[in-house]
């Protein structure tokens, strides 16, 4: 998505150790309108798919998951990363190692907000090793929801999250792809994704 692309170029920033910095746009300001736009892309790939429920983690993820669930007329949910006091339903719950934080913690979602007959399109920021990905597929699992694929602004497509999830079976839509970060560049994958 020529927008997200030239907005990477122009505002990311690459970090050691392969992370891309974009607190700019996405993960601390936030652009509306570019996540508009980016949620309105999702909406339009996944739009015959029969989505039922829009299903993302907190906290980068909510703004491109709002604007996708809007634009397909359903409801958004976040996977929390911490247990908050007010949670008082029984909870879908997945352990998601972090690539940023280099920490594990346990994901949920309430689950009265998830069942056997969702179809659930997933959204996140990032695409890395997947383990985000595939923890928020695990609480699908355990509703009983299907997953009718992911939706990823930025795939590192250097690492590998999108191969664990092809090898699950589920659909990656992503906006940009990186192939590399070598240097302090970003190299897209394809010009024009
Ligand atoms: P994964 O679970 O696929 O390994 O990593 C995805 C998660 O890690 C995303 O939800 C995102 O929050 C974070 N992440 C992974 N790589 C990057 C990166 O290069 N930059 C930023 N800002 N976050 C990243």
């Amino acid at each position: 998505m020529k927008e997200l692309t030239n907005r990477i170029k122009t505002n990311g920033r690459v970090l050691g150790e392969g992370v891309l910095k974009v607190d700019e746009f996405i993960t601390h300001q936030v652009d509306p309108e570019l996540m508009e736009q980016t949620g309105k892309r999702f909406a339009e790939v996944f739009k015959d798919q029969g989505i039922t429920k829009v299903v993302t983690i907190e906290s980068s993820g909510i703004a491109p998951a709002v604007y996708a669930a809007q634009a397909l007329g359903v409801p958004m949910i976040f996977a929390r990363k911490s247990k908050s006091l007010t949670m008082d339903e029984e909870l879908l719950t997945a352990s998601v190692y972090s690539f940023t934080k280099q920490v594990s913690s346990t994901i949920s979602i309430s689950r009265k907000f998830l069942s056997a007959q969702d179809r659930v399109l997933l959204i996140d920021d990032f695409l890395a090793n997947g383990q985000a990905a595939k923890g928020l597929i695990e609480l699908c699992q355990q509703a009983g929801a299907e997953v009718a694929g992911i939706g990823i602004l930025i795939e590192k497509s250097f690492q590998d999250g999108r191969k664990l999830l092809e090898d699950m079976a589920v659909p990656v839509v992503s906006l940009a792809r990186i192939a590399s970060l070598h240097e302090g560049k970003v190299s897209f994958l394809e010009e024009d994704a």
